[in-house]
């Protein structure tokens, strides 16, 4: 059922997709910073799929950093952040791993092809971590997007006042009284979680929408 929330909260996987211009509908992640409990579109086989392969590449990266000062996973990396507006910022990068030298690194893993979020969502964490847990507070702190074919590391350099002001300019649009409007499109609808219980715009069907003739 869905339920107001008691303070708005943004799970940085929205916040990271709106940056990067991935989605072009602001609503769903307005609705959802303000809504809980609502009914979520069902997944397919190809969501089952991805979480096997994630949880490999989360195995192996794990593996792989044994030697590290310490290495953290998934649950274990849990933060929240709250801005002076109220707002609850979270979110749950896949590993971190602290290095004999006092710095720690962000990994995240993808299983499809190179997004720009995916590096947007890494330098969030890399930018909000700090505030969020002790463990990190002073550290440098590098992040590393992980494809199963390629890495694309990202500086601690890359975490500068343009990139947080950047953030205050996206966490605004989602904390505004007016509610952006609803852009449905076939394209994107197809991949949102909202059910038209919610999202009475939702196209569920590429031929929803009729084409027109051309009169020549
Ligand atoms: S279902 Fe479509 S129109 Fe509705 S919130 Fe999602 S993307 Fe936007």
């Amino acid at each position: 059922m869905t339920v107001a929330r008691p303070g708005l909260y943004v799970w940085v996987t929205w916040l990271a997709k709106l940056m990067a211009g991935e989605v072009q509908c602001h609503w769903a992640a307005y609705f959802r910073a303000r809504y809980m409990g609502y009914a979520k579109a069902p997944s397919d086989f190809q969501a089952a799929a991805w979480m096997v392969a994630h949880n490999q590449c989360l195995d192996e990266l794990c593996r792989e950093y044994s030697e590290a000062a310490a290495v953290f996973r998934e649950d274990q990396n849990q933060f929240r952040v709250t801005r002076k507006s109220g707002t609850v910022v979270s979110g749950k990068p896949d590993v971190i791993a602290l290095d004999a030298g006092g710095g720690a690194t962000v990994y995240d893993i993808k299983t499809g092809a190179p997004r720009h979020s995916d590096i947007i969502q890494v330098m969030l964490y890399m930018l909000m971590l700090p505030y969020g847990s002790p463990v990190y507070k002073g550290k440098k702190i590098s992040g590393c997007v992980v494809y199963h074919d390629s890495r694309t590391p990202i500086p601690a350099s890359a975490i500068d006042k343009e990139f947080q002001d950047r953030v205050t300019y996206f966490l605004n649009i989602l904390e505004a009284q007016e509610p952006p409007r609803r852009t449905p499109s076939a394209a994107e609808c197809r991949y949102c979680d909202l059910t038209r219980g919610d999202c009475p715009e939702k196209i569920e069907r590429e031929d929803e929408r009729e084409g027109g003739e051309l009169p020549f």
